[in-house]
């Protein structure tokens, strides 16, 4: 069972989906007005693992993830311009461009990570009808308000606002400190706004909409309760994001959307920590800002930079560094040049009780870590150790390709595979145990029929060894 920390919590907890087999998973996805970074590859990293370590339990799983593309602030308070606007000014290019551009982007850089495509991915733009009648819902039961300038959620009437992710409301003051200054309709300075007019800083605003309160464009929040609960229902499993919307973000997506149904929005929150560059934030003016291709340019496999971010715990920070991904690009290399050598190994030894042991604690003990919050240094360390074992080689494949399902690095990169069926392999084991009982006319008519199908098959100390004919 997947133990798995819940920030609403703050504790480790076991997870259980709502429906089993099925886990609803929503992550927020990105602002699409600049270049996907690799501090983003980090993040949707940790969240693909999530994803396969979760269906590698015998879950299914509805992995939504949101596209912003309107009504990001340049704060996440809803302050300044719009992302978007801005990014179109910068580009001289429409928003609508902008964000195709972007979007594209975002998405042939998570490709090159071996990250899954979401099972649905949603645009906040095509989404608006959602977000205005939960708006609608919101002003109906008296948790927002309309001002001439805007329509606010009022913090004051959800009673829990304040002490939601285990902050006090003084953190909160500081999170939302520009908030004061937004809307002069505001009524306190924690309120967030659930739908921008078209008027006053936003009257040439170019996406807009028309709703019952006038002409204009959603807030940023609003978009991921209104499209999570559409996808997942009002009540779901796993909700993901960046450490950064544990003070903002996440307590008004809860506020907004509880408020509305009166329902538990999320069973667990997930956050991940951010990626340094050279122990610093990652920012153009320092010059430490990399996009994929940067990395792909100085010569290295994307996938050795995901192999990096599974180097520390998901919630641990990480810092980046030139030094470092050459380190695991040269582990990444180890790995795979063992898979191609042990692939070309055709034989397949029938195993020892003591080695199908060898073999099963192996994989227990990688479950483990993964399972462990997702411990994936540790998993890593297992797979090492794997290779280093004295499991016979087709095993030690079975094993890698069976992690590597989780780990995502692609470990069959150099290989074509000649493979002894399961089919030959079932009748070998057979054999091996009419031996062992000594019924050896009976071994012997197995011996045949594989031979037939083209193998072969010798007794060696350790046991029985199959291989292919070579004709
Ligand atoms: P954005 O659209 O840029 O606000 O970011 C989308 C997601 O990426 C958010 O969940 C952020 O927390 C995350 N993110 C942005 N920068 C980093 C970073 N340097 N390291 C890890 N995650 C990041
Ligand atoms: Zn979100």
């Amino acid at each position: 069972m997947l133990q798995l920390y819940n920030t609403f919590t703050k504790k480790v907890e076991a997870f259980t989906p709502m429906s089993p087999p099925n886990v609803g998973m929503y992550t927020c996805g990105m602002t699409v007005y600049d270049y996907a970074h690799i501090g983003h590859g980090r993040k949707y990293t940790g969240d693909d693992i999530l994803r396969r370590v979760l269906t590698r339990l015998g879950y299914t799983v509805t992995h939504v993830q949101n596209v912003t593309d309107v009504g990001h602030l340049v704060s996440d308070a809803d302050e300044g311009e719009d992302k978007l606007e801005k990014g179109a000014a910068k580009a001289g290019k429409t928003v609508w461009e902008v964000a195709n551009f972007f979007t594209k982007h975002f998405y042939d850089s998570m490709d090159k990570l071996n990250i899954l495509r979401p099972s649905i991915i949603c645009k906040a733009t095509d989404h608006i009808p959602e977000q205005t009648a939960l708006i609608k819902k919101l002003v109906e039961k008296g948790y927002a308000y309309d001002t001439p300038e805007a329509v606010y959620f009022d913090v004051t009437k959800f009673a829990d606002y304040g002490t939601l992710f285990g902050q006090s409301l003084s953190e909160k003051k500081t999170a939302v400190r520009e908030g004061v200054r937004t809307g002069q309709h505001k009524r306190h300075p924690a309120d967030f706004t659930l739908w921008f007019k078209r008027v006053g800083r936003f009257v040439s605003h170019t996406m807009h909409w028309d709703s019952p309160w006038g002409d204009g464009f959603p807030g940023w929040h609003i978009e991921c309760s209104a499209m999570a609960m559409r996808y997942l229902g009002e009540t779901f499993d796993i909700h993901t994001g960046g450490i950064d919307h544990i003070p903002v973000h996440h307590p008004n997506e809860i506020a907004q959307s509880e408020a509305a149904t009166g329902k538990p929005f999320v069973r667990f929150w997930v956050h991940h920590a951010f990626l340094k560059v050279d122990a610093r934030k990652m920012s153009k003016s320092l010059g430490n800002f990399h996009t994929i291709e940067d990395v792909e340019k100085r010569g290295f496999d994307p996938l050795s930079l995901r192999y990096f971010y599974m180097t520390a715990h998901y919630r641990k920070p990480l810092n980046f560094t030139w030094e470092a991904l050459e380190g695991t690009q040269n582990s990444l290399k180890e790995l795979r040049l063992f898979v191609s050598r042990i692939t070309s190994d055709v034989s397949r030894t029938i195993l020892t009780q003591e080695k199908l042991k060898k073999i099963d604690d192996v994989r227990k003990r990688f479950d483990e870590a993964i399972t462990d919050d997702l411990n994936m240094p540790q998993a890593l360390a297992v797979t090492w150790e794997l290779v280093k074992s004295n499991i016979p080689s087709p095993d030690k494949y079975d094993l890698l390709m069976d992690f590597d399902e989780v780990l995502g690095l692609d470990l069959r990169f150099m290989n074509y595979e000649v493979r002894i069926p399961e089919e030959i392999t079932n009748l070998a084991q057979k054999r091996e145990m009419l031996r062992q009982q000594k019924k050896f006319d009976q071994a012997d008519e197995i011996r045949k029929q594989i031979e037939e199908k083209g193998y072969l098959v010798e007794d060696a100390s350790t046991g029985s060894i199959v291989k292919k004919k070579i004709s």
